[in-house]
């Protein structure tokens, strides 16, 4: 007989019971990811947190989470993930591919290896993901796949053409996954975020200013530069610019997951709101005036 905890959490002695849900979510080691987990652990599935190095999820495990080691840039780690959860439930229930980062910086001037990295963990690392846990989400014949994109996905910023670019990227296969996948009983959606209070504005802020990420165009240092300020004033005042908690994107997640029809994409808190409307509304021009009067372009010096 199962406890109302082991119900609860899908956990039998410490361990993910075969026939609970389980969902599998990467980057789980802070903000949205986290905030993912910590929300599905009281619901009644079994939930796989993981992330790189599972010294980070040790309160997770805590809480009722099973952790394991993901790099989405690794692809045996994703390999022997997915054979565990399938070892235990037959399959991956929910896939919420989540990890990801925000590479900075003018298109021409930004290191291609970081370039390549980039899109190795925003695109092909989800890709991967999701390419793994499907056959036997089909033979099942159910599944969820919920992508953790961006309103980066919809419309592009100067300085951040690489970002942005792997979220089209990201947004566009689940696109095509959506039409695809539908037959066989699988969901796939799309969560776009605008702004959320996690570590993502330090980790961009750090790429920007270090080392072969920072570049090597004198005629872009100012750009870069007036980047960071941008980056820094939206941390040290983040409600003046609508950054929303992680939380509210991980109710967003539940409801992919949960929901009997769930939306194709859902865009979360204001930032995202407002940004897609605008964008839905302006022409191209119009939106491109916006943008400048708003964000910083390179400037001609001299
Ligand atoms: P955080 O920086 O707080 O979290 C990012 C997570 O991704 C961390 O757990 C990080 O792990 C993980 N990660 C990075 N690289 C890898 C990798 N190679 N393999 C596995 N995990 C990795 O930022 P967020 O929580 O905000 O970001 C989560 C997602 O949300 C991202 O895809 C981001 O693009 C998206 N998003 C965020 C927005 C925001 O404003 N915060 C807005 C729109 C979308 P580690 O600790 O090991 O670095």
């Amino acid at each position: 007989m199962r406890t109302r905890k082991e119900k609860a959490t899908g956990r039998e002695g410490g361990m993910p019971m075969p026939g609970a849900r389980a969902v599998v979510i990467t980057g789980c080691s802070s903000g949205i990811g986290r905030a993912v987990a910590e929300h599905l652990i009281s619901r009644d599935y079994a939930v796989y947190a993981t992330a790189r190095r599972v010294d980070d999820l040790g309160d997770l495990a805590a809480a009722g989470a099973y952790v394991l080691r993901v790099d989405v840039a690794d692809e045996r780690s994703m390999r022997e993930c997915v054979r565990q959860v399938e070892d235990r439930h037959g399959a991956v229930w929910g896939l919420v591919n989540n990890a990801g980062y925000a590479l900075t910086g003018p298109v021409e001037d930004i290191d291609m290896g970081e370039v390549r990295r980039q899109f190795e963990v925003n695109v092909f690392g989800q890709l991967t993901m999701a390419r793994l846990a499907l056959p036997a989400m089909r033979s099942r014949g159910e599944g969820r796949i919920v992508n953790v994109s961006s309103v980066a996905g919809r419309f592009t910023f100067p300085g951040g053409g690489c970002y942005h670019a792997s979220k089209h990227a990201l947004t566009s296969f689940s696109d095509a996954l959506r039409f695809e996948v539908k037959p066989f009983g699988i969901y796939v959606s799309t969560i776009e975020p605008g702004a959320v209070g996690t570590r993502f504005i330090d980790t961009a802020l750090e790429l920007l200013t270090r080392g072969a990420a920072a570049g090597e165009a004198p005629e872009y240092a100012p750009f870069r530069r007036d980047l960071a300020h941008c980056y820094q004033r939206v941390r040290n005042a983040p409600r003046r610019y609508g950054v929303g908690p992680p939380q509210k994107v991980a109710r967003a997640v539940e409801h992919a997951l949960r929901a009997p029809v769930p939306r194709p994409r859902y865009p979360v808190g204001a930032v995202a709101h407002v940004s897609l409307g605008l964008r839905r509304l302006l022409p191209q021009t119009l939106f491109d005036t916006l943008v400048r009067s708003y964000l910083p372009v390179p400037r001609r010096e001299g």
